[in-house]
């Protein structure tokens, strides 16, 4: 299960990893209202710069308030600069302890100012701190381009460096050595003036231009929508998606109509259940053709531009083509691999999408339709099949899923895998009274760390799930500091009378956020510094989704609310069967635009390509049948200019590694105690810390392989 709004818990810094800032969203252009208006509390107030009287030193979000962050953020730049001042201006000549690792310890009031603002920025956002964000981007990209491009700092880094076979470091101290290295040299450190003020230019451009990348695509899915005004145009779709429509009408001040958007929550469900066959293909016309209508919002010259852009950057640092520069750090490492991997599952996954559009038309024909069968007619038919074969209703298995169950099941599976225990607190301070805050210890009672819980969709949170954090781990004077995570999603509200009871894909999100936060609390490293992977950052959560739906596991946790009983075995059965249905589909659409992303980044030259006619050439040379678009095409494509450049291809790569791992499991049993603890010891504690393969192959004794997730797809 790919779940691309997932966030990534800490997220690598702008360039240099090792500065353990979050993801600094992007400055938008005009005037911002500036955030300090109002009165600034003094230094002595500012929660931020004093020790936090706290339990376990948690932030103190009962005294934090919004005028707090920018003095804090303005003196954690200071004190990060004068740290850096301090290593260049060292009279002793460069070591890995006065250099890389006081580097790595430095900026840690930023960085914890950072987490609870870009936490917050998500998990429980204003206009004000928007506002915010927008004045703190420029701050933080220039701060950083100070360090990456400082050459005197980069000369003690490079001498280490140069030096490393002769130092006697052990595997975590060479790795944390070598990406240091390896991010300043990615940033252009070995460039000469010339090239390094090109290289500013080229960065601004490229900035500005993603920017208008993403905000072309908004205005576009905010423009694009079909409005109903007759009932007779509902027909098929359920209570809930009508009621919804009448909502998103009446906020756009269509009172009495029903309104369907450009929105996945609004389209998908539109196309599934809507019998009105040319409605469908407005709504899917509209979502599939943004940025792409010739219009002032049109993206095919400025994707264009960007990707011009990227390869003289890409150039100039020394690399043929952008997907090698990206691929590099990676576990995949090269293009070539990507390709291979991906031509892999193409060929299976597209003979069964094949006789899944076959199987449609069929139906079509029954039914005498007359027509044959579109790309917006899959989601419908597919529905359709779904419903005969296998006769699932969402609505009877909801009442097995209690929220309250399915958070007492992960528990439940964290203790038997590992003897942790979770322990409520009600006296840390949470930035909203929905969060839950748990201890959790660990087998020998040692306390792991702190976790956040944040279930429920509010006004002031983004959609979707994701897990990050307050605070990382590392060691301090010989001692564990121990971190803060955070679990957040937007799960079914309970109502007056009904308890929060969950979808399957809701139940699965958690688990998969929890494994995300099991990974955060078992880290177990010395330095501050995580260079985990883009492909491998998926292994640890997408392998908690495995559990739940086993039959051993729904024993432990999937009772009825209201009667108690277990999860009944025929239901159980229909799950599972019904769990290959569509994956030829799922495959496909997904693995194209893996494709358009891997080449686009691995052209010498963008220059005179024509985005209609490329992304054509590639479909057809893969031979995608036309009843099936890419998930995302060239115009709408916003991952591949937004953390995912030639990346897309993480999710399936990741998958691979966690089918793989849980095989470790299935061959052993489902709570095997000792795979558990080779899963933690190798991956879980260490990841980002040493190379992600070897740790893989201590864990499983080999490289994984890509059987058990053709099996999981049904494409074996
Ligand atoms: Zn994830």
């Amino acid at each position: 299960m790919n779940k691309a709004n997932t966030r990534l818990r800490f997220a690598p810094a702008l360039l240099l990893v090792s500065l353990c800032l979050p993801l600094v969203p992007s400055a938008r252009d005009g005037a911002v209202p500036s955030a300090r208006d109002g009165a600034v509390p003094s230094a002595q107030d500012n929660p931020f710069l004093s020790p936090y009287k706290t339990p376990f030193a948690t932030p103190p979000f009962d005294r934090i308030q919004i005028g707090h962050y920018l003095p804090a953020v303005q003196e954690g730049i200071r004190r990060h600069q004068a740290e850096i001042d301090a290593i260049v201006a060292n009279p002793k000549a460069p070591t890995f302890e006065n250099t890389i690792v006081a580097l790595d310890m430095s900026g840690q009031l930023l960085g914890e100012v950072n987490a609870v603002f870009y936490s917050l920025l998500s998990a429980a956002t204003s206009q004000p701190m928007q506002d915010l964000a927008n004045e703190l981007a420029p701050l933080l990209s220039t701060h950083n381009d100070n360090i990456a491009l400082n050459g005197r700092l980069f000369a003690r880094v490079q001498a280490i460096y140069d030096r490393r076979a002769k130092l006697k470091l052990d595997a975590v101290q060479r790795y944390l050595l070598e990406n240091t290295y390896r991010g300043f040299v990615r940033s252009g450190a070995l460039l000469d003036e010339k090239q390094k003020d090109r290289l500013r230019e080229i960065n601004k451009e490229h900035s500005l231009l993603a920017l208008k990348f993403s905000d072309n695509v908004l205005a576009e899915t905010n423009s694009s929508f079909i409005v109903i005004d007759s009932k007779d145009d509902l027909a098929g779709l359920p209570a809930g998606v009508v009621a919804e429509a009448a909502e998103t009408a009446k906020a756009m001040n269509m009172d009495g109509k029903w309104v369907f958007t450009a929105q996945k929550t609004s389209w998908i469900p539109f196309l599934q259940y809507s019998s009105k066959r040319s409605l469908r293909e407005a709504l899917y016309t509209r979502w599939f053709m943004r940025g792409d209508r010739d219009n002032d919002k049109d993206n095919k010259a400025v994707l264009q531009k960007l990707m011009v852009l990227r390869e003289e950057r890409y150039r100039l640092l020394g690399y043929k083509t952008p997907a090698d520069f990206y691929l590099e750090p990676r576990m995949a490492k090269t293009p070539a691999t990507v390709n291979e991997f991906l031509m892999r599952l193409w060929k299976p996954a597209l003979e069964q999408a094949k006789a899944e559009a076959a199987g449609m038309q069929k139906l079509i024909d029954e039914e005498k339709g007359g027509f044959q069968l579109q790309s917006w007619d899959w989601w419908y038919y597919a529905e359709k099949l779904r419903k005969a074969k296998y006769d699932l209703d969402d609505s009877a298995l909801r009442p097995y899923f209690k929220l309250e169950n399915v958070q007492q099941g992960m528990f439940t599976l964290a203790e038997k895998l590992w003897g942790l225990k979770f322990v409520e607190r009600k006296d840390i301070p949470v930035y909203d009274p929905e969060v839950r805050v748990a201890e959790v210890h660990d087998a020998d009672g040692t306390l792991l760390g702190i976790l956040y819980m944040d279930f429920f969709p509010r006004d002031n949170k983004q959609g979707g799930a994701w897990s990050g954090g307050f605070r990382g781990t590392f060691y301090k004077d010989g001692k564990r500091v121990i971190p803060f995570a955070t679990l957040v999603g937007n799960f079914t509200k309970p109502t007056p009378g009904t308890p929060s009871l969950l979808s399957i894909d809701e139940a699965l999100t958690s688990f998969h956020e929890f494994g995300h936060a099991l990974n955060t609390l078992f880290t177990d490293s010395r330095y501050r510094s995580n260079f985990a992977p883009q492909d491998s950052v998926e292994l640890p959560s997408q392998i908690m989704e495995h559990w739940v739906l086993e039959p051993e596991m729904l024993k432990l946790y999937a009772r009825h609310y209201q009667t108690g009983e277990v999860i009944p075995a025929a239901l159980v059965e229909k799950l599972r069967n019904s769990s290959l249905f569509n994956q030829g589909f799922e495959t496909v659409e997904f693995l194209a635009s893996c494709f358009l992303d891997m080449t686009w980044h691995q052209l010498e030259s963008a220059l005179n390509v024509n985005v209609t006619r490329f992304e054509k050439k590639i479909m057809d040379g893969l031979g995608l049948i036309p009843e099936i678009l890419p998930r995302w095409s060239s115009t709408y494509f916003t991952h591949i200019h937004g953390g995912y450049e030639a990346g897309y291809y993480s999710y399936m790569w990741s998958e691979v590694l966690d089918c793989d791992a849980f095989e470790a499991f299935k061959e052993t049993s489902l709570f095997d105690r000792k795979t558990a603890a080779s899963f933690r010891r190798n991956i879980l504690a260490k990841l980002g810390t040493e190379d992600a393969m070897t740790l893989y192959k201590r864990f499983r004794g080999r490289e994984p392989k890509v059987e058990p997730l053709l099996k999981k797809r049904g494409l074996l």
